[in-house]
Parts: C-alpha cells; sequence; structure tokens
C-alpha cells in the first residue's frame, strides 16, 4: 500500500497495530479521519515526484506529503481536508 503522510508535518506515518500514528508528533489518527483519508488519497492519487519544504506552511498532503495551499487543497493531486481541519484541530493534538 501507499504510504500516507501526516497531514499535520508531512512525516510519512506509521501502522502501529492498526493505527496510524505520526511518530514525530505522537499524533494518532481517530478511525474517522483515517478511513476519510485512506478512501480520499490512497485508493486515488497520483504518484509523488519529490517532497517539497517550503516554510510557513502548516498542513501537508496525507497523499503526497507536500505543503497544502492556504485552502487546505493539494497542487498535486488536487484533493482537499478542508473539511477535515475542525477534526484535525480538535481531536489531534500534533507536538
Ligand atoms: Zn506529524
Ligand atoms: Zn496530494
Amino acid at each position: 500500500m501507499k504510504n500516507i503522510y501526516c497531514p499535520k508535518c508531512g512525516n510519512e506515518m506509521k501502522n502501529k497495530n492498526n493505527e496510524l500514528i505520526c511518530e514525530s508528533g505522537k499524533m494518532h489518527l481517530s478511525k474517522i479521519i483515517e478511513k476519510e483519508l485512506l478512501r480520499r488519497f490512497i485508493y486515488e492519487c497520483y504518484p509523488i515526484s519529490e517532497k517539497i519544504h517550503e516554510k510557513g506552511h502548516k498542513w501537508y498532503c496525507p497523499g503526497c506529503g507536500v505543503p497544502l495551499k492556504k485552502d487546505l487543497s493539494c497542487n498535486l493531486c488536487s484533493k482537499s481536508i478542508a473539511d477535515l481541519k475542525y477534526q484535525l484541530v480538535e481531536f489531534h493534538p500534533h507536538e
């Protein structure tokens, strides 16, 4: 399966005990978000060419690992996590 990237820092998420976690941020994804991200980004996404890291960006595409635009959509796959932002902010603390 393709990798999924942490929407908050762009690092690859690890699968531990059937849970997706961001190790550097100590963030666990809730099942709801995990399912949604997998459905949206993994089952249909473009291959990544290269990771781009720009300063000042806060969100990353879970499918591509690249910084998202201000409206939380992705330059590469043009998908968005804008509708998940509230849940990610409220229920997913990230160091
Ligand atoms: Zn992270
Ligand atoms: Zn993307």
